[in-house]
């Protein structure tokens, strides 16, 4: 609630006029045919507490992707290397690496990391995919569509 600064009467709509080049805040009916500068109403409260949920969200921790095993198995057959191979160049163990690719096995975050940056792959996401922009390493941000770019 506010008074209004002409007639002060408690208002809920509070309207920020200009009178003469002074700024008053005022209650709709006293800002009628005024010059409005401004309109604080609940609905502009209601904007506010929208923006602060959404901050909210924003700060939300990453997930890994639902289809994990297919995106590393595509990564792997676009470089053409047998899951034994991968399995070396990550240093695990090609049983672990294939129950990864057939989603019978949750990745760890160190073999996620490992197979991310080996692959050019993005096994992770999050709701806070446009606050994290920029402000990783490069190699994160790489689709699968880039990997195919990888074959040196
Ligand atoms: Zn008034």
């Amino acid at each position: 609630m506010y008074d209004c600064e002409i007639c002060g009467k408690k208002t809920e709509s509070l309207y920020i006029i200009d009178v003469e080049g002074a700024e008053l805040t005022t209650c709709k009916i006293c800002a009628e045919g005024k010059n409005v500068i401004e309109v604080m109403d609940e609905h502009t409260t209601h904007k506010e507490h929208q923006k602060k949920k959404h901050e909210e969200v924003k700060a939300e921790t990453t997930e890994v992707i639902d289809n994990y095993g297919e995106v590393i198995r595509t990564a792997r057959e676009k470089i053409g290397v047998p899951v034994k191979v991968l399995a070396e160049m990550i240093n695990e163990k090609e049983s672990m690496l294939n129950r990864i690719e057939h989603q019978k096995l949750l990745p760890s975050d160190k073999v996620i990391e490992k197979l991310e940056k080996n692959l050019g792959i993005k096994l992770k996401t999050s709701v806070v995919e446009k606050s994290n922009k920029g402000s990783k390493d490069p190699d994160s941000t790489i689709t699968l569509g880039d990997a195919a770019g990888f074959k040196k």
